[in-house]
C-alpha cells in the first residue's frame, strides 16, 4: 500500500504548500497509485473515471516537470471536448498558482485561431486542447512540440468513440519520440489497447476498482409510468430539493421540454444540447456554474466533461440503456470528499435497465415508492445569482480584477454581491446577487471599464 499524504512523494515543496492551500490533505486511490510510476517518467496507463481526480494526477506530473525558463511547449493534454479541456485547463492552473510564471494555452475549437496563435508565439510551456484544433496549429507550424516531455491522452476511450483516432495519431507525429505517454480512459476496450501498443513504450497499468467509496453517492430509485414522469419529477425536487442538480434526459426535445416543464413550475432551469450555437452553451455553462441557474438539463453528449464543484444531486429523468452511462452520470455529484445524491425515474420497460445497473454495480438498487415523499404546494426554487454580460473580453484586455473594481469601486456594489467572473474573447459574464442588480445596470448605462465605456445586460 502505498502512503497516501502528498509529501510523500517527489513533488517540489511549492507545490505540496498549493496542495494544502487546495485543501487536497490526502491523495485519491487514482493520485496514489499512478503518481509514483509517473513522476518516476514511466509512460503509464490509467483507467479512472471523472470524479476520481485524475486531472491533478496528470497536472502534478506535468508540472514537476516543466522548466519555467525554457519557452517551449513542454507538455500538452488531448481532451475529447472543450468543456473538458476547459476544466484541465482550470485546474492545472490552480496546481501551478505557485510557480511564477507558468503559461498554458487552450487550444480548443470554436475560438479564433489567431489568437491562440498569438498566445503560443509569445511562448506557452503547456498545451491543452482538443484534436482537431491541436491538428490545425500543427499544420499550420503555430504550434512546434519538438521540446515535448509529456504528452497526456485524457478521455482516450471518449476520443475514440468520437472518430478522433487518426487526428491522434497524426497529432503524435509532431511529437519527440523521447517523450513520456500518460493514457487516462475510463474503460478499457480493446481499441484502447490496439491504441496503447503503438504509441506507449513499456507502459505502467493501473486499475483503481471504484471512482467512489460505494456509499459516498445515495442512490435512489423511484417507478413512475410515462403518462406521470414530469409529475414524478417535480416531487424529486420538492422533496429533496437539490441546491443545483443536472437532469439527464435522452434527447434533445425531451431536454427542452422538461426544462420548460420545470421553468413553469417555478423552478429554474436550463436546457443544453447539441442543437445549441457555441457562444449559447458556453453562456448556459457560465450560468450553471456561477449559481445563475440551479438545474441544467442536458444528453450526455452535452453534459460530457461537465465539472461543476459540489454538484448536489443527479436526477434521471430516464435510465440510460447502458449501466457504464448511467454511472458516469451520477459520477458528477459527490466528487472528492463530498457526498453526492443520485436519483433516477424509471417505468416497467426500464425494468431491464435496473437489473443490467445492478449487475454492473455488483448491489441491489435501492427503490422508494414516490407517494411516501413530502410534496410541497408552494416550493420554489430561485438561483441565488444572475448573470450579467458585458460587452467586453479577452480581446479588449479586460481582466477579473477590472470589472471587479468598477462594480465595487465606482458602482457600489459591496464584494459579497459578486460571485463568479468569466471572461470570453469577446465578451464577460459577471455574477450578482439579483438584489444589486438595478445599481450594477444602472452603472452601466454610462459607466466606463478601463476608461472604455462598456455595455452590460442581464441575460435571462
Ligand atoms: P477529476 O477526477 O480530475 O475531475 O477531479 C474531481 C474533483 O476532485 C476536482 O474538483 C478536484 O479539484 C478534486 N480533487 C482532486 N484531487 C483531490 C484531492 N486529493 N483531495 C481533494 N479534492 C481533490
Amino acid at each position: 500500500m502505498s502512503s497516501d499524504s502528498f509529501s510523500s512523494l517527489p513533488l517540489s515543496s511549492a507545490l505540496i504548500a498549493n496542495l494544502d492551500s487546495l485543501n487536497y490533505k490526502k491523495m485519491t486511490a487514482v493520485q496514489a497509485e499512478s503518481l509514483p510510476p509517473i513522476l518516476a517518467n514511466n509512460d503509464v496507463i490509467v483507467q479512472a473515471k471523472t470524479g476520481s481526480g485524475k486531472t491533478a494526477a496528470f497536472g502534478l506530473g506535468v508540472l514537476q516537470q516543466i522548466n519555467p525558463r525554457f519557452f517551449g511547449v513542454q507538455a500538452m493534454v488531448i481532451c475529447p471536448t472543450r468543456e473538458l479541456a476547459d476544466q484541465v485547463a482550470n485546474e492545472i492552473r490552480r496546481l501551478a498558482r505557485c510557480i511564477p510564471n507558468i503559461k498554458l494555452v487552450s487550444l480548443c475549437g470554436g475560438k479564433p485561431l489567431r489568437l491562440q496563435a498569438d498566445s503560443l508565439e509569445y511562448g506557452a510551456h503547456i498545451v491543452v486542447g482538443t484534436p482537431g484544433r491541436i491538428q490545425d496549429h500543427l499544420s499550420r507550424n503555430t504550434l512546434v512540440l519538438k521540446g515535448l516531455r509529456t504528452l497526456v491522452l485524457d478521455e482516450a476511450d471518449r476520443m475514440l468513440d468520437m472518430g478522433f483516432y487518426d487526428e491522434i495519431t497524426d497529432i503524435i507525429q509532431y511529437t519527440p519520440k523521447t517523450r513520456q505517454t500518460l493514457l487516462f480512459s475510463a474503460t478499457y476496450p480493446h481499441s484502447i489497447k490496439k491504441m496503447c501498443q503503438s504509441i506507449l513504450k513499456n507502459p505502467i497499468t493501473i486499475q483503481v476498482e471504484s471512482t467512489h467509496a460505494s456509499n459516498v453517492i445515495q442512490q435512489l430509485f423511484y417507478q413512475t409510468n410515462q403518462q406521470q414522469r414530469h409529475e414524478a419529477l417535480l416531487t424529486l425536487f420538492e422533496h429533496h430539493q437539490p441546491a443545483n442538480s443536472v437532469v439527464f434526459c435522452h434527447t434533445k426535445i425531451q431536454c427542452d421540454q422538461v426544462a420548460k416543464f420545470l421553468n413553469d413550475h417555478h423552478i429554474e432551469a436550463l436546457a443544453i444540447h447539441g442543437d445549441l450555437e457555441q457562444r449559447d452553451r458556453d453562456q448556459v455553462l457560465v450560468r450553471f456554474s456561477n449559481k445563475s441557474c440551479s438545474v441544467l438539463v442536458a444528453t450526455d453528449v452535452a453534459a460530457r466533461g461537465l465539472d461543476i464543484k459540489s454538484l448536489y444531486a443527479v436526477i434521471n429523468y430516464e435510465l440510460p440503456h447502458d449501466p457504464e452511462i448511467y454511472v458516469h452520470r451520477i459520477g458528477r455529484t459527490g466528487r472528492a470528499g463530498e457526498t453526492g445524491l443520485a436519483l433516477s425515474l424509471f417505468t416497467d420497460s426500464e425494468l431491464a435497465r435496473i437489473i443490467a445497473i445492478e449487475e454492473y454495480q455488483d448491489k441491489s438498487c435501492t427503490t422508494e415508492p414516490l407517494d411516501r415523499l413530502n410534496r410541497q404546494n408552494h416550493y420554489r426554487l430561485k438561483s441565488p445569482m444572475v448573470t450579467l454580460q458585458i460587452d467586453s473580453g479577452k480581446k479588449n484586455k479586460i481582466r477579473p480584477g477590472d470589472l471587479l473594481g468598477a462594480l465595487t469601486g465606482d458602482a457600489g456594489l459591496a464584494g459579497k454581491q459578486i460571485g463568479k467572473i468569466n471572461i470570453f474573447p469577446l465578451f464577460s459574464y459577471v455574477a450578482i446577487e439579483p438584489k444589486a442588480l438595478s445599481k450594477a445596470l444602472n452603472y452601466f448605462k454610462n459607466g466606463r471599464v478601463k476608461g472604455r465605456f462598456t455595455r452590460a445586460r442581464l441575460i435571462q
